[in-house]
């Protein structure tokens, strides 16, 4: 009963995500833990907004498939490291939006490994936050195909941070996350469009 639930929320939020255009081509991918700390996962390669249960897998806590015949989507450790050292993490959403991913390849080429969002009301949707009047730092890491290292490389980011809501990765996207599935969902929107947000203040800025 709990799988199917946990299941059909991550179903839920793919619709949503892909509907916003932030999953492009079957990319992204989302999670949520289960009670006895194992992991449901979107298997890799499905279109996020045609998502059924069935294209849901369970995970242990460093990412090995417990479901048979299923393959686990290779960022699966990007997912696990974070629960395993956020115990109130109970979801986890990654998406591709073209502002994510053109914004953040754009600020790690000219140096600035974070993005930090100050003076938006939509702060606010984040946990513990209840003023616009507010530094949240994005971490942005590079990119890599080692998920072992970049896992270790986002952690050493995040834990520095008194709330880290999320992180980009340059060029590829944003990890961002939960209490619950909706609670992760809500932050993701809200991280999309202040991201987006960023990225029109930087265009304004530049404009003659
Ligand atoms: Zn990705």
């Amino acid at each position: 009963m709990e799988f199917q639930a946990i299941a059909q929320s991550l179903v839920e939020a793919g619709s949503f995500l892909a509907g916003q255009g932030w999953a492009p081509a079957t990319s992204g991918n989302y999670s949520a833990r289960l009670a006895d700390g194992t992991v449901a996962i979107t298997t890799s390669g499905r279109d996020k907004g045609r998502l059924t249960p069935a294209d849901i897998m369970v995970v242990d806590t460093v990412g090995e498939p417990l479901t048979p015949g299923q393959r686990a989507s290779a960022e699966t450790l990007l997912h696990t490291s974070l629960y395993r050292t956020y115990p109130e993490l109970g979801a986890v959403l990654h998406t591709h939006s073209i502002d994510g991913v053109s914004l953040s390849r754009w600020l790690l080429g000219r140096g600035q490994d974070t993005l930090v969002l100050t003076n938006y009301e939509l702060l606010k949707a984040f946990p513990g936050i209840t003023t616009h009047d507010r530094d949240v730092a994005i971490p942005i890491v590079a990119n890599s195909q080692d998920m072992v290292a970049l896992s270790e490389t986002v952690l050493a980011r995040l834990r520095p941070l008194a709330t880290p809501v999320g992180y980009l990765i340059a060029g590829h996207g944003l990890y961002s996350w939960g209490a619950t599935v909706p609670q992760a969902r809500m932050a993701t929107e809200a991280l999309e469009v202040l991201v987006s947000c960023a990225l029109q203040a930087l265009l304004l800025d530049r404009t003659p």
